[in-house]
């Protein structure tokens, strides 16, 4: 139901009781009123006629009796009868016993019977019959008119009621509320309602207030974001050129350390041999380095749109390239059908694939030397997302590291043992990170790690 609709119904309400009590029971009772008023002035009058009947009677004045009667009967046209008797009951006017007319059923007849005495003297009777019907009917017409009169003033005011809460209060709560539609949109530019002196003022300058901060603190917002994709842009153009830049120099050295081999080969000895093999494993785990942090840089730098992504793709496209590997260590990677199950999640497939790679490939990497790594890949659907798990049964991780693992270059083993730049799994927390998930781990020292992520289906 509509604001207008919410007044007007109990206004209306409020009108008909009104009408209806002045119709029904006001009015009547003022016309009873009026009437009953009206009889008591003509019995009053009608006492003084009979008090001065008493001196003519008295002195048995009739003729004057018949003067006095005549006057009054051609004075008041509403009285139909005067008859005037002595104290035996005899007829003293009018002489002749003129039959009254029968009456019409517009004539609304009373009789008034006075006695004419003094004190307790009773000298004859005053009977008048009144026809009050006429007197009735301008009563009626007037109470009408009246009520009319009432019923429109009412209306007026019922009118101009709607009409101020239209312009003072539907009007600009309109105006005010198409305006907040818009501010939801971003929209700051709607108009607004006339700031009045009032309560509905109040709140439209309340509201052009909050409007005008909410704007300043958006125009705020998006000067920074444009200032800070400029820096991230930037940024990504240095990591790009300084990678560039750093790796030349790499290549070069090693390739400089390939020549000298070759070409002095008969020269060199064991020794010497084992220093170039040194140096040159030296550069190529610098330009390791320098990609894997190259790549962490990027992650999540740049917001791109994100696309609809199917799991089972994700890890199929993340264990392919690592089919060597695999088959090298003789593991076995078994993809469950959870998997297939799982419904596709928000996110950034690209990232999504090198995070399960990371997890696989070390799941294949830090293997026991005594059995053959089994690596088990399973996702659960829960209500907010999806978790996937990497489940192996290598050479498991101590609890007190669990936090550690997740940091760059923290690494548990000596290169010796494990080769690795210790970046992987601090890629892996920031790609879930980016996917607003999280990344955590079971793990039993000797027998196995499961590392669980999970990813979202919202922004929660
Ligand atoms: P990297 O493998 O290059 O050393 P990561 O960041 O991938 O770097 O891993 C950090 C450390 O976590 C590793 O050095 C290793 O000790 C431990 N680790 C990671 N994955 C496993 C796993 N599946 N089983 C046992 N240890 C692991």
């Amino acid at each position: 139901m509509k604001l207008h609709q919410k007044l007007l119904v109990p206004l209306l309400a409020v009108f008909l009781a009104v009408v209806g009590y002045v119709y029904l029971a006001w009015i009547p009772a003022l016309r009873d009123d009026a009437e009953a008023e009206v009889l008591n002035t003509l019995s009053h009058h009608l006492d003084s006629i009979s008090e001065g009947l008493v001196p003519l009677m008295l002195a048995s004045q009739i003729d004057v009796v018949h003067e006095n009667m005549n006057a009054l009967l051609a004075t008041n046209p509403d009285w139909r009868e005067v008859i005037v008797t002595d104290k035996a009951g005899r007829q003293i006017f009018p002489l002749i016993g003129k039959k009254p007319p029968p009456p019409t059923p517009d004539q609304v007849l009373h009789r008034f019977d006075k006695p004419v005495s003094i004190g307790p003297v009773e000298l004859g009777r005053l009977t008048v019959v009144v026809d009050r019907g006429p007197g009735v009917q301008r009563l009626r017409q007037r109470m009408s008119e009246l009520g009319v009169a009432f019923v429109v003033l009412a209306l007026i005011m019922l009118v101009g009621a709607m009409v101020v809460l239209e312009g003072a209060v539907l009007v600009p709560v309109r105006r005010l509320a198409l305006a907040s539609k818009a501010l939801a949109r971003r929209d700051f530019s709607t108009p607004l309602p006339q700031a009045s002196a009032d309560e509905v003022g109040t709140l439209v300058s309340t509201f052009a207030e909050m409007r005008e901060s909410r704007r300043e603190t958006e125009q705020a917002l998006q000067d920074k974001t444009a200032e800070l994709e400029r820096s991230n842009i930037e940024l990504e153009q240095f990591a790009y050129v300084a990678s560039h830049d750093l790796r030349e120099p790499l290549r070069q050295v090693s390739s400089y350390v390939t020549l000298l081999e070759r070409r002095y080969a008969d020269k060199l000895d064991d020794e010497a041999r084992e220093f170039i093999a040194f140096a040159r494993d030296g550069a190529e785990r610098m330009n390791q380095l320098i990609v894997d942090l190259l790549e962490y840089s990027r992650i999540g730098r740049i917001e791109r749109p994100r696309e609809t992504v199917v799991l089972r793709q994700v890890v199929d496209d993340a264990v392919l390239p690592l089919g060597v590997e695999i088959e090298t260590a003789g593991a076995e990677v078994a993809v469950d059908a959870s998997v297939d199950a799982a419904p596709p999640v928000p996110g950034y497939r690209e990232e999504l694939v090198r995070l399960l790679q990371n997890l696989v490939h070390n799941a294949v990497k830090y293997r026991r030397p005594d059995c053959p790594p089994r690596i088990a890949v399973s996702a659960a659907t829960g209500a907010d997302g999806v978790t996937v798990s990497v489940a192996d049964n290598g050479i498991g991780i101590a609890p007190e590291h669990f936090e550690r693992i997740f940091m760059i270059f923290q690494r548990l083993h000596t290169r010796a043992q494990y080769s690795g730049t210790g970046i992987g799994l601090a890629i892996c927390k920031r790609i879930v990170e980016h996917h607003r998930g999280r990344i955590w781990l079971q793990s039993t020292p000797g027998q196995g790690s499961t590392f669980h992520v999970f990813l979202p289906f919202g922004d929660a």
